[in-house]
């Protein structure tokens, strides 16, 4: 059997959250032996994204964990408690018997579908560039010989895995052996995020680089304008309650 991709997307409430989980889903919904783990940043699980959920023709799990409030600030990182949330779904409820691979799908990213492909065979840890971000149009591993020898980024340089929560996927089983790595708040540092989890669990030698060693983007840090609702009515003059 195909080992089982697990794809944990937080996400929170906004104007164009549905829009978001739409797109993310029409390209999930093509990939097989796919789970998606979906974990609300709120204090309990919505009705909009529970009825999206029933709709959207995929095995999934629909968790929430709810952000400090004094994290929420500009420079803060998001969508940390999300994703230790899913880590300890996955800690519960999976085991030695089960083959998969976790992957960290933000739900403004855009993803080829060849990039499931190339991460569902992931042994330990793998990587591979991913566009549109750290200021630069992509960033990517370098490898030598196989081996991640050093890395093109735009800034972060002193991290040790410089490297975007997009970048990489983590096997099941390296997952629950390692069953205190989380993503950490250390101060809240943006961009720590990534590098902080994954020299729990692996080291840079270790590092397995898909798409062509590290040579194709199959994923972009795409980025959702803010939508304009200047011309909302005040009272709500439709006559109906509409969800967007
Ligand atoms: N997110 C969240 N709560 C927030 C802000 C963001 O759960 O208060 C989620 C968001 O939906 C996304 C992930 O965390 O899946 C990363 O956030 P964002 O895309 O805004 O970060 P960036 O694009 O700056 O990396
Ligand atoms: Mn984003």
């Amino acid at each position: 059997a195909l080992p089982v991709i697990y794809a944990v997307t937080p996400t929170y409430a906004r104007d164009v959250q549905k829009a978001e989980l739409t797109r993310l889903c029409n390209t999930f919904r093509q990939v097989p032996a796919f789970h998606w783990i979906v974990v609300e940043d709120a204090r309990a699980r919505t009705d909009l994204v529970a009825r999206f959920l029933a709709r959207a023709g995929l095995r999934h799990t629909h968790l929430h964990a709810a952000t400090l409030l004094r994290y929420k600030r500009p420079r803060s990182p998001r969508g940390t408690e999300q994703r230790n949330a899913a880590l300890h779904w996955l800690r519960a409820n999976r085991s030695r018997n089960d083959s998969g691979v976790v992957f960290f799908a933000d739900d403004d990213n855009t993803y080829s579908l060849e990039l499931f492909e190339e991460m569902r065979w992931t042994r330990h840890v793998s990587v591979w560039p991913v566009g549109l971000v750290g200021g630069r149009r992509y960033e990517r591993p370098l490898v030598e010989n196989g081996m991640v020898v050093g890395w093109y980024t735009g800034w972060g340089a002193g991290r040790l895995f410089p490297i975007d929560m997009a970048g990489f996927a983590v096997n099941l089983q390296v997952v629950l052996a390692n069953p205190k790595a989380l993503f950490k708040r250390h101060g809240s540092k943006p961009g720590m995020q990534e590098s902080d989890f994954l020299r729990q669990i692996t080291r840079v030698r270790d590092l397995e680089p898909k798409a062509n060693n590290c040579t194709r983007v199959l994923v972009w840090h795409t980025r959702t304008e803010k939508v304009k609702l200047t011309n909302e009515p005040d009272p709500l003059l439709d006559s109906v309650t509409i969800e967007v």
